[in-house]
This record gives structure tokens, C-alpha cells and sequence, in this order.
């Protein structure tokens, strides 16, 4: 029967057709950009614990942005989000919750048992999830913008443990001096810059709830320690003008997607004014992924981390510049010497 063969044809040019066009998808947008194995060189770190070199400051990553900072009596986190959210969930928008045993097991792991103070760079579910979560099991107090207090209100997190963020007054916590910059999202943001979450954001609630709410970047000064924490590539223009870090936190997340002009006047505003002796690059990994070494990059149709490395070799301002995988630390020390991990 003729009209059967052809049906039968075109549906065997249909199937073929549809798994070309899905390895087309695959290898332009979702592959893996590209691999921590081929970037050895940019390897710093190592896994430390037990106490903190007297004068030292150790600073622990745990994926994304999120570090724990640690003078050897108090503890800082930046940026809580350890609670994997798979792509599928969310591309289809299900309602995710943090789950309270990878964010247990990820916080015992590093020796987070003296957290006194959480700070939240903005309300995207990537640097804000577990926020209530960290803040009942450790008592800490929440410094967010507005968005990120009602995130953590949706947790019932007490007022008493929540305070906003005033760039005009640097905040202290225990021998930490922590000072805020209002800063600028990234330009493909999740959720789009000036967004805001106005009302207490119980969980689970789908990402796409976890609006921006206002960026903001950290100097944390410790132990003759001078960091910054700077979680989205975006600036404004001078904000950095009279400040100086010894190590920068950098976020490179989108840095190989933007045009090359932007790139690079990022780097200019950040590396190239604040001069730092160390930039350690953040937001490299897979945000889709569970936090574990090694971390995976960005799948292409986020960003292509391969040539965000490039970009910063490139404008670097002489800066040593290196990555930390998941749970390893560097220890830095008056003296400006890095110690790293056995
Ligand atoms: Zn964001
Ligand atoms: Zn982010």
C-alpha cells in the first residue's frame, strides 16, 4: 500500500529529523561548556579542617556563590544555596523546598558551627534558597534587602534575626566588619532586575517566585583581611573608587555570554579599580547541579564558563587569579601567603 509506505517514510524522516534537532539542542545549548579538569593551573585550595592559623582567615566555598568565612571564632556565610534544584524542575516551574539534610550534611562537612551572621547578595532562589533554613540552625542573623528578609519571614525566621541593608553603615560581627555596596544584577537575569518579592514567600514555591529584589556586594574586613564579595556580574560606575581588596570574590557567571565590551568593563570596574592580590572566580558551576567535587560548568545555554576564564586571563590587572572547588578552602594570612589545604 502505497499511501502506508509513505506514511511509514515520513515518520522514519520525522524520527530522524527530531533526534537531529535534539542533538543540534544538546550540543548548542545544554552540553557542558566545558570541564574544572582542563583548568588545573587555576586550582587553589584544598579541603582544611580543624582550627584556623591564628591571624588567618579561612574561607570555605560551597558552590555558586556561597562561602563560609571564618576568622577561627566567628563565621560568616555569604549567599545560602545548597539545596539542588534540578533543570527540569526548574524549566517546568514545580515548586521546590530546601531540604533540610543536604544543607545539614554540606554545613558539617565544612565545620559551619559558628555562624553568627548570613549576608545575601539578592533574592534569586541561586544565592538565597536555604536562607530561612541556615538561620533557625544557627541562630544567625539574616542581612538581606527586602526580598531576602520576606524569604526568610516565609521560613518564620523571627524578627529579631533579621536586619536590612544600609550602605551607609558598615556592620560589625564579632571581629568582622562587613560594609554593603548597592550593586547591579547581571544582564540575563532569572527573574528581571528590579523585581521585588513584597510579601512573606513561604516554601515550596517554584524559582521563578525568587525575584531579584536589588544586588549588593559585601566588603568583609577581618584580620587585616580585606574581601570582596561580589555576586553578579554588573556594576556601578565608581562604586569602588575609594575601596581596596586584597582578595576578590568574583562573580563570573554569564561573564562568556555578555558582549566583549561589557566583559571587559566589568573587569576595568572591579579587578582594575579595586586591585586586588587575589581574585578567586565564583558562579562558574552548575547551578542545576548538586554541590559536589568536582563541580560541573554551565551548560551552554547559561553561560560558556570556559571563555569566562578566558575573559579574565585576558583583563586580569595582574591579579592571581584561581578557583575553589566544592567544600575546599584557602586560609589567607597577614602576610598576604596563601596556605592551602595538604
Ligand atoms: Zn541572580
Ligand atoms: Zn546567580
Amino acid at each position: 500500500m502505497p499511501g502506508h509506505r509513505l506514511g511509514t517514510r515520513l515518520a522514519g524522516f520525522a524520527a530522524v529529523a527530531g533526534a537531529a534537532g535534539a542533538a543540534l539542542v544538546w550540543q548548542r545549548r545544554l552540553r557542558r561548556s566545558g570541564t574544572l579538569a582542563d583548568f588545573p593551573h587555576l586550582l587553589m585550595g584544598g579541603r582544611e579542617t580543624g582550627t584556623v592559623p591564628p591571624g588567618g582567615v579561612r574561607v570555605t566555598s560551597l558552590g555558586t556563590t556561597m562561602m563560609l568565612i571564618d576568622d577561627g571564632v566567628t563565621q560568616i556565610v555569604i549567599d545560602p544555596f545548597l539545596t539542588p534544584v534540578p533543570l527540569l524542575a526548574a524549566a517546568l516551574r514545580t515548586p521546590v523546598a530546601t531540604d533540610p539534610r543536604v544543607v545539614d550534611d554540606a554545613l558539617d562537612q565544612v565545620g559551619a558551627d559558628r555562624v553568627r551572621a548570613i549576608f545575601v547578595s539578592h533574592a534569586h532562589h541561586d544565592h538565597a534558597l536555604d536562607v530561612a533554613h541556615l538561620a533557625h540552625r544557627t541562630g544567625a542573623t539574616v542581612y538581606g534587602s527586602a526580598s531576602t528578609l520576606n524569604l526568610a519571614r516565609g521560613g518564620a525566621v523571627p524578627e529579631d534575626q533579621l536586619s536590612g541593608l544600609d550602605p551607609t553603615r558598615p556592620v560589625t560581627v564579632g571581629g568582622f566588619t562587613v560594609r554593603t555596596f548597592a550593586s547591579r544584577h547581571s544582564p540575563h537575569p532569572l527573574g528581571g532586575e528590579g523585581a521585588t518579592i513584597d510579601r512573606p514567600l513561604p516554601q515550596p514555591a517554584p524559582i521563578t517566585a525568587y525575584k531579584e529584589g536589588g544586588t549588593y556586594d559585601f566588603l568583609v574586613s577581618a584580620r587585616a583581611q580585606r574581601m570582596l564579595f561580589k555576586g553578579s556580574v554588573n556594576w556601578v560606575p565608581g562604586a569602588f573608587d575609594d575601596v581596596v581588596a586584597d582578595t576578590l570574590f568574583l562573580s563570573v557567571g554569564t561573564l562568556g555570554r555578555v558582549d566583549k565590551t561589557f566583559a571587559r568593563d566589568y573587569l576595568d570596574a572591579t579587578l582594575g579599580t579595586l586591585r586586588p592580590e587575589l581574585a578567586v572566580l565564583t558562579h562558574w558551576n552548575d547551578l542545576f547541579a548538586p554541590v559536589a567535587a568536582p563541580l560541573p560548568f554551565h551548560r551552554k545555554f547559561i553561560d560558556d564558563t570556559p571563555l569566562s576564564f578566558e575573559r579574565v586571563r585576558r583583563h586580569s590587572h595582574g591579579a592571581r587569579v584561581g578557583v575553589l572547588d566544592a567544600f575546599t578552602s584557602i586560609t589567607l594570612t597577614p602576610s598576604a601567603d596563601l596556605r592551602t589545604g595538604p
